[in-house]
């Protein structure tokens, strides 16, 4: 008989997980700051959302509507969805971490690409799976590598459309094609973040594809365009028998009341998202060309965000570069934990952060040459 651990033991996979680390928030001692590090949107949330959170506040005695149908119902009419098969959550990390536990079991494997969004790794690790990391193409997830990684442990696929930290996509051929070649049982996560800002006409979120398949689901967030990322909320839109597991399993009030009336606000502004649209259509082509016109490598995205690469190889140069701005209250994000360790991931900010940051970046490069 094997002997007893003498203390509680968390189960296989979670003491493996190397905790998410948040981007840097603030910088002490300085009035005026630049975060730049969370692609957070430098316009605030919607009016209407901040006029819902207001109302709300009256009434924090109460329990929230534990299916969010008021929320739902707006998403489903923005959207043109069924409300039935739409699941919200505290942030849509509650909902990739519920999909994990809902389909993942100890020894089963998930599969994330090579420069994946993090949360799919703590996510697999935390049910007891293994992730199976895909290599990705020019920092672009390759559907053949994805393929190539099934086995018949399989059971869930992430894969976020954009990306994060790298901001590349993948062309909807591309997603048929890899929800084509993967098996049946196998779950197709679609985490579309950021599908409010990508501007090609070869994209799509996934809403047709979770519409005509079994085994696709497609998560959105409040945090990003929105500008919610304060109270934490997400949806999913998925199969019937998908939302009925993790109905089961959610905590039965994961929205707050507050959540929920600002989502249903916000959703239904689109006046507030095309503005923010136009914003960063405005200022992502900008910061791209005036990065690059310093001689740094610049990384396509479709989001609002860019990746920034120093010429090094060892991560030296991105970390002093990274020092360098925080001196002068500007934050970036530290990628190396993505494998991108002479990168730096810079969130497209208003007119002054984005025209600080290339200033203070010519500055860094211009002193340490
Ligand atoms: C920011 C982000 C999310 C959103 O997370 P929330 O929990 O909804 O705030 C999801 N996926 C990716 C790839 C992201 O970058």
């Amino acid at each position: 008989m094997t002997a007893l651990p003498s203390k509680p033991t968390p189960r296989p996979g979670v003491l493996d997980i190397a905790a998410y680390v948040p981007g840097t928030q603030d910088v002490t001692g300085r009035n005026r700051v630049h975060r730049l590090a969370s692609n957070e949107t430098p316009l605030g949330p919607s009016p209407a959302a901040i006029a819902a959170v207001k109302a709300s506040a009256d009434h924090l005695q109460l329990y929230p509507d534990g299916s969010a149908t008021m929320l739902r119902t707006a998403i489903a009419a923005q959207f043109g969805l069924n409300a039935d098969r739409i699941v919200c959550g505290a942030g849509s990390d509650e909902l990739l971490n519920l999909l994990a536990q809902a389909y993942i079991e100890p020894g089963d494997e998930a599969i994330y690409t090579e420069h994946g969004f993090l949360i799919y790794r703590i996510a697999i690790l935390g049910t007891g799976g293994i992730p199976v990391v895909a290599p990705e193409t020019d920092l672009t997830a390759s559907v053949d590598a994805i393929l190539a990684a099934v086995t018949p442990k399989t059971k869930l696929v992430f894969l976020a459309n954009p990306n994060n930290p790298t901001g590349t996509y993948l062309p909807f051929s591309e997603v048929r094609r890899l929800h084509s070649g993967l098996p049946g049982h196998v779950l197709l996560v679609l985490d579309a973040a950021y599908a409010e800002y990508v501007r090609h006409n070869d994209y799509d979120s996934g809403i047709e594809l979770v519409a005509t398949s079994d085994n696709v689901v497609m998560t959105r967030t409040f945090s990003k365009i929105h500008g919610l990322a304060a109270l934490r909320l997400g949806w999913l839109y998925g199969p019937a028998d998908v939302v009925d597991a993790i109905n089961r399993i959610r905590g039965p009030f994961n929205v707050g009341a507050p959540a929920i009336a600002a989502g249903a606000a916000a959703i239904a502004d689109q006046t507030f998202v095309d503005t923010a649209v136009a914003h960063n259509e405005e200022w992502l082509p900008w910061v791209t060309r005036a990065l690059e016109q310093l001689g740094l490598t610049v990384t396509p995205s479709a989001g609002n965000f860019v990746l920034v690469h120093f010429p090094d190889a060892d991560g030296k140069r991105a970390a002093d570069a990274d020092r360098f701005l925080l001196d002068r209250g500007i934050i970036l994000r530290r990628v190396a934990a993505y494998g991108l360790p002479n990168a730096l991931r810079m969130t497209i900010g208003d007119e002054e952060a984005n025209r600080d940051t290339v200033e203070a970046l010519r500055a860094f490069l211009d002193t340490e040459t």
